[in-house]
C-alpha cells in the first residue's frame, strides 16, 4: 500500500505551493518554527452565540474491553477554526471537497488589525499593500479572548470587496465567523462570489504579524458547507524567498 501511494506521489506533478514548501524545508530543521493556529475542539469549548446546539459531543462506541477504543464525534462542520465553503451561503455554491488544497497550502501574510474597535473596513486594509494572490490572516483583539465574544470584530462588506477586488486567494480570522450575521450575509457572499477562500476561528495570539508558510488541511468531507481545518503556519529563522502564486479563485 505504501509502495502504491508513493508511485502514485512520483507520477503527480508538483503544485506551486508544494514547490515552494519543499524549498523552504530544505535544510531547515531545527531553525524552522510550527505554530499552531488551529482551535482545541472539546465539548464545553467557544462556539458560534454561544449556543448549545453547535456545542460538540464525543461518543464512545466501542471500549478496550471490546477490544479498541473508538469514538464517534458529533460536531457542527462550523466548529472551530474551520474552512467555510460557498455552499454555505449559495445554494448549489462549491462544496469544501472542490475547492483547491494547493490554494490552502503557500506564502500567507498575518496583518496587525489589533486597534480596530468594531469591524475591519477596506481602508483598514488599504494601507496595508495587499498584492494579487495573497492569503490574509487578520489578526485583532479576538485572538486575545478565550471565549466567545458576541462583540468580536469582523470583516465589514466594503473590506470583503477590497479583498475580492485584489483579489487575495484567502482571508482567515480569528473569529468563528468572518461577520456578525449581517443580514444576507454580504460579506461570506462577496468573498465566495470572488473566489476568495475563507478561514474562520483562527488563534492568532501567540504569533507576530508577519510573512508565514500556511498549511490549511480541512478534512476531505463530501459534499460539506464548511469543514474543520488543522491550520498551522511554518517560520524558518532563515531568510527563505518564497514563490508568490498569482492564481486566486477557484
Ligand atoms: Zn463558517
Amino acid at each position: 500500500m505504501a509502495r502504491r501511494a508513493g508511485r502514485a506521489l512520483r507520477r503527480t506533478s508538483r503544485s506551486t505551493a508544494e514547490v515552494s514548501l519543499l524549498r523552504f524545508l530544505a535544510g531547515k530543521g531545527k531553525d524552522m518554527i510550527v505554530y499552531d493556529i488551529s482551535m482545541p475542539i472539546f465539548r464545553g469549548m467557544p462556539v458560534y452565540k454561544n449556543e448549545g446546539k453547535r456545542q460538540p459531543d464525543f461518543e464512545r462506541i466501542r471500549d478496550y474491553n471490546e477490544g479498541a477504543a473508538e469514538t464517534r464525534l458529533h460536531i457542527d462542520s462550523h466548529t472551530g477554526t474551520h474552512l467555510d465553503a460557498p455552499s454555505h451561503m449559495i445554494p448549489g455554491g462549491l462544496a469544501i471537497h472542490e475547492l483547491p488544497l494547493d490554494a490552502l497550502v503557500g506564502e500567507c501574510r498575518i496583518l496587525d488589525l489589533s486597534y480596530v474597535e468594531d469591524r475591519i473596513t477596506a481602508d483598514h486594509l488599504r494601507t496595508e499593500d495587499i498584492a494579487p494572490g495573497e492569503f490574509v490572516l487578520l489578526k485583532t483583539r479576538n485572538s486575545d479572548v478565550e471565549g466567545f465574544d458576541p462583540g468580536f470584530v469582523y470583516l465589514a462588506p466594503d473590506a470583503a470587496e477590497f479583498l475580492a477586488g485584489v483579489p487575495v486567494r484567502g482571508v482567515g480570522i480569528d473569529a468563528l465567523s468572518v461577520e456578525r450575521n449581517q443580514p444576507g450575509h454580504p460579506t461570506h457572499i462577496t468573498l465566495f462570489r470572488g473566489g476568495v477562500l475563507v478561514l474562520e476561528g483562527l488563534r492568532l495570539s501567540g504569533v507576530a504579524p508577519g510573512r508565514y508558510f500556511l498549511v490549511a488541511a480541512p478534512l476531505k468531507v463530501i459534499g460539506m458547507d464548511g469543514v474543520p481545518a488543522r491550520v498551522f503556519l511554518l517560520e524558518s529563522s532563515l531568510q527563505v524567498s518564497y514563490r508568490t502564486r498569482q492564481t486566486a479563485g477557484y
